[in-house]
């Protein structure tokens, strides 16, 4: 009995520095603001107060939104959420993440399940009648994945009778819809959901951003591969409620900063940029809701 108490209490011990590595491992900067430091009544002054934040990313996207088993998601995206809660005064471990797929982002901030979307998230005309978006913070575009002895296919004049996956919901899908009828459009909710299918031969081609497919091409022990080049623009913004201007340009003024003195830079070295090349940060669109 002795024992096993000396064991319990040893335990407690190590669990207790694990915690106290992870809050300052993956702790993030906090600014020392609170609620005061923000103007009355605006989103920043609630959720400095609050002390915590709900954001909503991918949990199937290496390189910008992952979740492993157990623990939080990592990625530049979270990177960038991290960045933004530390700028409100909450830390990473006061951080809710929450699973958007590309089909549910939209409602989930007009219903206020999430605080604000950051997940591969293009800015465009369509969703901004539906929310706003900060940013953008990275510029990519649409792409093709494969299998690596495919060399059929090589770009998207190449997809007629091809059996193309995507999901419902996202950009990618809906130009494949638009633009190249003749290919076989197949959606499923997450761009996991095509990768079975693309391996054992269902479908022909993924499509989707060219960064969230270098992901999966990394870790695909050689089977896929990217066929030519990027052919859209897929400008990332943080989604937020459309009316909310004030705290989309909160978030305007933090992506700035950050552009400026290097945490973007390093948030993508320690993610992205160890897979994509080197990136250099967008310019912020600050346009004005009609
Ligand atoms: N960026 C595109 C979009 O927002 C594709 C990636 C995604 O579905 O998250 O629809």
């Amino acid at each position: 009995m002795m024992r096993r108490t000396m064991t319990m209490a040893a335990l407690g011990a190590v669990a207790a520095m694990t915690l106290a590595a992870c809050g300052s491992d993956d702790g993030g900067e906090v600014a020392d603001v609170s609620a005061s430091d923000f103007e009355a009544g605006t989103t920043m002054a609630a959720l400095a107060e609050a002390g915590t934040i709900t954001i909503g990313t991918k949990f199937d996207q290496p390189l910008f939104g992952l979740k492993p088993p157990s623990g939080d998601p990592v990625g530049f995206d979270v990177e960038i959420g991290k960045i933004i809660a530390g700028e409100l005064g909450i830390s990473t471990d006061d951080i809710n993440w929450v699973e958007t797929v590309s089909a549910n982002r939209e409602p989930f901030i007009q219903d206020g399940t999430v605080d604000m979307v950051i997940a591969t998230y293009t800015i465009n005309d369509t969703r901004k009648e539906l929310i706003s978006f900060a940013g953008p913070y990275y510029n990519a575009g649409q792409s093709l994945m494969v299998l690596s002895d495919n060399d059929e296919i090589n770009g998207p004049d190449d997809l007629a009778g091809q059996r193309v996956c995507s999901v419902e919901g996202s950009t990618p899908a809906q130009n494949i819809a638009d633009n190249y009828p003749d290919a076989t459009l197949s959606l499923f909710g997450a761009y996991t959901d095509c990768l079975e299918p693309l391996r054992n031969g269902q479908v022909d081609v993924v499509t989707t951003d060219n960064v969230i497919l270098a992901g999966y091409v990394d870790e695909s022990d050689g089977a896929f591969k990217i066929a030519g080049e990027p052919f859209t623009e897929e400008p990332y913004g943080i989604g937020v409620e459309r009316e909310d201007t004030e705290f989309r340009m909160w978030i305007n003024d933090v992506l700035e900063e950050i552009f400026e003195d290097g945490r973007w830079l390093d948030a993508w070295n320690e993610t992205a940029g160890t897979v994509l090349p080197e990136a250099t940060p967008p310019s912020v669109d600050r346009y004005e809701v009609s």
